[in-house]
């Protein structure tokens, strides 16, 4: 099996793949519940978003764990099962993906705020992290990507946790969900400042607010680096109409987006909130594949 660099090495753009919560929930999965859950309790669901997102031409899925550290997971039905969760969340793609495939061990943030501001200490960040790595790793993930960041020191604490168990390439992804900033005010810029000179296999952006918005984000990365740039959209702006949550770009208009964005130069695309499989394949047909 061709390993993540090589994949990179080869392949002028690696196509990933689209949501997991908002796909989730259009699966059934009720408001207020973690996707992580299914993992447990619906198996064949989340086997069958992976197997959608392959069809539609997905070469690199991204596993159900992004919630999956010890932080978030410690006041719901899921504590104190983390290394359980992140291994089966990555049995579960590798079992529709194959060894051919490529798996991405997804690591969000804590969700708290980092001292002073909150309760997270970089002792507790970094052995949170290192035990989700480890066990993403043991589940047979070929890369780690951390997605939807948003402050640098819990980011680059979760960097130092995760190589104190694991080599494997590791992606860094930050959501800019105040257009071109994130909510601590981190730019394109400043992430690259802090993560290029880590030596990291590629550096850039998930979720977000608008594409206009993501438009300038993967500018702003290209400007400020030469590593490979990763962006993963929000299908648009949510609307909420009536009960249900709908993004407001269709297939075609984020794929124009995205293949405006692997145009200027992006080596690894995809989609965020709001991305379904019939997304994922008009991206695919955009890139000619
Ligand atoms: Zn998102």
């Amino acid at each position: 099996m061709p390993s993540f660099l090589d994949r990179l090495a080869d392949r002028h753009v690696l196509l990933t793949d689209g949501a997991t919560g908002t796909n989730f929930q259009g699966m059934g999965l009720p408001p207020g519940v973690a996707p992580e859950d299914w993992v447990f309790d619906v198996p064949d669901r989340v086997r069958e978003l992976h197997a959608r997102f392959a069809r539609a031409g997905s070469e690199f899925a991204l596993t159900c764990s992004f919630g999956a550290n010890s932080a978030r997971l410690a006041d719901g039905p899921l504590a104190g099962r983390v290394r359980e969760l992140n291994i089966r969340a990555a049995e579960l793609v590798r079992e529709v993906v194959g060894e051919e495939g490529l798996v991405g061990g997804s690591i969000g943030p804590t969700g708290q705020l980092v001292e002073p501001y909150g309760p997270l200490t970089r002792e507790l960040c970094e052995a949170a992290y290192a035990e989700q790595a480890q066990a993403l790793v043991d589940g047979g993930v070929d890369v780690l990507v951390l997605e939807t960041f948003f402050a640098l020191e819990e980011a680059l604490w979760a960097v130092d946790g995760i190589r104190s168990v694991t080599k494997l390439p590791l992606i860094i992804s930050f959501s800019f969900d105040q257009g071109t900033r994130t909510m601590m005010g981190v730019s394109p810029a400043d992430v690259v400042a802090a993560f290029e000179p880590l030596g990291v296999p590629a550096i850039g952006a998930n979720c977000g607010r608008s594409l206009e918005d993501n438009d300038t984000v993967v500018h702003e990365f290209l400007q400020a680096t030469s590593v490979p740039v990763w962006i993963k959209p929000n299908a648009g702006v949510p609307q909420v109409l009536g009960d249900t949550v709908v993004y407001e770009a269709d297939p075609g208009t984020l794929a124009a987006h995205v293949v405006d964005y692997a145009r200027q130069g992006a080596r690894i695309v995809g989609g965020c909130c709001g991305t379904t499989p019939e997304h994922i394949e008009a991206i695919a047909r955009a890139l000619g594949r």
